[in-house]
C-alpha cells in the first residue's frame, strides 16, 4: 500500500511550497489508493512557534486535503508529534553506534570553533566535521575506549554523529531527476542525536518514515542535498529494501524568475504567500492569506498544482477529483517555476464563474451587512447575475456594485465632454416621461423596449447616445449590462435618476 507523508516543522506559518508539497502527497495518495500522513516534525524546540501546528491544520482544512492520519487523527502508527515520539529514537542512534557506522563525540562548542577557524585559515570553503577532520576531534573513534568509556559514565555532554564511509559513491533514484549521484567526500558526519537527547532531523526522519511505512518522499528541493545521507542511513540501519522511493519537487521562483520565492516576498510584493492571515507571535508582522484576500479554495489548489505539474495537454481547470485522476509523479517538471499571481487570480476568476448565484449571493449580503446595508435576496442574486462576469473576489460585488445602491452625484466629466448631446436630454426627458407611465414588474426587456420605443418616436440614433444614458444613471462611462441596470434600479429609480442628470 502507497503511504506518503508531509512532514512540516511548526517554526511559522506554512508557505505556498509546503502546501504544495502536502497537495502532491494528497493527489500521489488519492491516485494510488494510498494513504496520506501528517508527522509534525517538532524536536527543534528551539524554533517551536506557538500556533503554528493550528495553522497547518486549518490551512489544510480549508483546502480539503485533510491527512487520513495525523497529530488530530491518529491511526495505527501514533503518535504523530515527532516530540511524542523522542524516547523511541535513542535506541536507532546506538544501534548504529553498536554497527560502527556512527560515534560519540565529545567535542565543546569552543573546541568546534577552533577547528572551524583553522580550517578557514587553511583556506578551506566549506569547514565540516567529516572523515578528514573526524581524526583530530575528540570523539569515540580518536579516545581510548576505557577514555570514552569514563566520558560516558560521568556524565559528559556528548552528541552521536554518522560515520560517513570515506570512499563511497552514494546514488539515489529521484522520480522526478532520475540518478543522483554524490561522493561520500563531499558529506559530513552529521549529527544524529543532540546532547539534549533530542534527535536531528536526519535521524527522527528516517525512523519515523521507517517505523510509519511511508514508500514515497515526496518534498522541496531543499531536502536533495540531505538525501544521499538519508540513504545512506537506510543502508546502515539494514533498511534498504524498504527504502521509500524519493521525489523532490522543483523550486518554486520568485515572479521575476530571480531566485527562490520566499515569505517574505510575499506582502513586499502585494500577493500573499501564505494560505491564511498569520501573525507571527514573536516579531507581531502580520501576513496576508489566499483565503482572506478572497481566493476560493479549489481555485487555488488549481493554481496551486499546476505550480511544478501540467497535465500534458492544453487543460487548465481541474476539479480536485479532475485531479486525483490526472495527476502523476512523472508529469512533474525538474525546473523551477515561477510564481505568477496574475494567474491566481485569473484561476480565481473562473471558478466564480462556474458558482452557482445562490452561493456567490451570501457573500454580497454579508459584506453589505458590515456595512449596515440590507440586501433582499432577490436583488442580491440580479446583481450577482450583473457582475460574475466582471470580478476578481467575492467582495468585488458588494465594491463594484455601489453605483447601484447609490445614485451618482458627479458625472465622469471626460466622457461627459465627449458624449453628452441636445440628442442624449431630448431622448432622456421622453424616456423618464414614458417610465413614469410604466407599471408593473421592470425587466431588463421591458428597459430596452421602452428605450428603443422612445428613440423611434423622438428620431434619434440610440446607438449615438447610448454612453450618454449609461452616464445620466451611472456616473460612469462604462460597465455591467445596462438594461440589467435598470431592471435591478427599477423605473422609478431609473426616471429620478434622469431628472436628477437632467438638471
Ligand atoms: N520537517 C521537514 C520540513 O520541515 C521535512 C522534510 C522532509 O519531508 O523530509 O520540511
Amino acid at each position: 500500500e502507497v503511504r506518503v507523508r508531509f512532514a512540516p516543522s511548526p517554526t511559522g506559518a506554512l508557505h505556498i511550497g509546503g502546501v504544495r508539497t502536502a497537495l502532491y502527497n494528497y493527489l500521489f495518495a488519492r491516485k494510488m489508493g494510498g494513504k496520506f500522513l501528517l508527522r509534525i516534525e517538532d524536536t527543534d524546540q528551539t524554533r517551536f512557534v506557538p500556533g503554528a501546528e493550528d495553522y497547518i491544520r486549518e490551512s489544510l482544512d480549508w483546502l480539503g486535503i485533510t491527512p487520513d492520519e495525523s497529530p488530530w487523527k491518529p491511526g495505527s502508527v501514533a503518535p504523530y508529534r515527532q516530540s511524542e515520539r523522542k524516547e523511541m529514537y535513542m535506541q536507532y542512534a546506538l544501534d548504529l553506534v553498536n554497527k560502527g557506522h556512527a560515534y560519540y563525540a565529545f567535542d565543546t562548542a569552543e573546541e568546534l570553533e577552533a577547528m572551524r577557524e583553522r580550517l578557514t585559515a587553511a583556506r578551506v570553503v566549506q569547514p565540516q566535521y567529516n572523515s578528514i577532520t573526524r581524526t583530530q576531534m575528540k570523539n569515540s573513534l580518536t579516545l581510548s575506549k576505557d577514555e570514552a568509556a569514563t566520558r560516558l559514565a560521568s556524565g559528559d555532554p556528548y552528541v552521536i554523529r554518522i560515520k560517513i564511509p570515506l570512499k563511497e559513491d552514494v546514488r539515489l533514484n529521484d522520480m522526478i531527476r532520475g540518478w543522483v549521484l554524490v561522493h561520500s567526500s563531499t558529506l559530513d558526519d552529521k549529527v544524529l542525536m543532540k546532547s539534549d537527547g533530542m534527535p536531528t532531523y536526519h535521524l527522527a526522519n528516517i525512523v519515523d518514515d521507517h517505523l510509519m511505512g511511508i514508500t514515497h518522499v515526496i518534498r522541496g528541493e531543499e531536502w536533495l542535498p540531505s538525501a544521499p545521507l538519508h540513504v545512506l542511513l537506510y543502508k546502515f540501519f539494514g533498511w534498504e529494501d524498504t527504502m521509500p522511493q524519493f521525489a523532490h519537487l522543483p523550486l518554486l521562483l520568485k515572479p521575476d524568475g530571480n531566485g527562490k520565492l520566499s515569505k517574505r516576498d510575499g506582502d513586499k510584493l502585494g500577493f500573499p504567500v501564505f494560505p491564511l492571515n498569520w501573525t507571527d507571535p514573536f516579531t507581531q508582522e502580520k501576513a496576508s492569506g489566499f483565503r482572506e484576500q478572497g481566493y476560493l479554495p479549489d481555485a487555488f489548489l488549481n493554481f496551486l498544482v499546476f505550480l511544478g505539474w501540467n497535465p500534458g495537454d492544453e487543460r487548465e481547470i481541474f476539479s480536485l477529483e479532475e485531479l486525483v485522476e490526472a495527476f502523476s509523479i512523472e508529469r512533474i517538471g525538474k525546473a523551477g517555476t515561477k510564481f505568477d499571481i496574475a494567474k491566481a487570480k485569473w484561476y480565481n476568476e473562473q471558478y466564480i464563474r462556474t458558482k452557482p448565484n445562490e452561493e456567490l449571493a451570501q457573500f454580497l449580503i454579508a459584506n453589505a451587512k458590515a456595512d449596515g446595508i440590507t440586501i433582499p435576496q432577490e436583488k442580491a442574486l440580479a446583481i450577482i447575475s450583473l457582475l460574475k462576469d466582471r470580478v476578481t473576489f467575492p467582495s468585488d460585488f458588494w465594491r463594484d456594485s455601489q453605483f447601484i445602491m447609490t445614485a451618482p452625484k458627479d458625472f465622469d466629466q471626460e466622457v461627459a465632454s465627449k458624449k453628452w448631446n441636445a440628442d442624449a436630454g431630448k431622448l432622456l426627458t421622453a424616456y423618464a416621461a414614458a417610465l413614469d407611465t410604466f407599471h408593473g414588474p421592470f425587466e431588463a426587456g421591458d428597459a430596452k423596449m421602452l428605450l428603443e420605443k422612445t428613440a423611434e418616436s423622438e428620431g434619434i440614433k440610440l446607438g449615438k447616445v447610448m454612453q450618454a444614458v449609461r452616464l445620466a444613471i451611472t456616473g460612469m462611462g462604462a460597465g455591467p449590462d445596462l438594461m440589467q441596470v435598470f431592471a435591478i434600479l427599477g423605473s422609478a429609480e431609473v426616471a429620478k435618476r434622469i431628472r436628477y442628470a437632467l438638471t
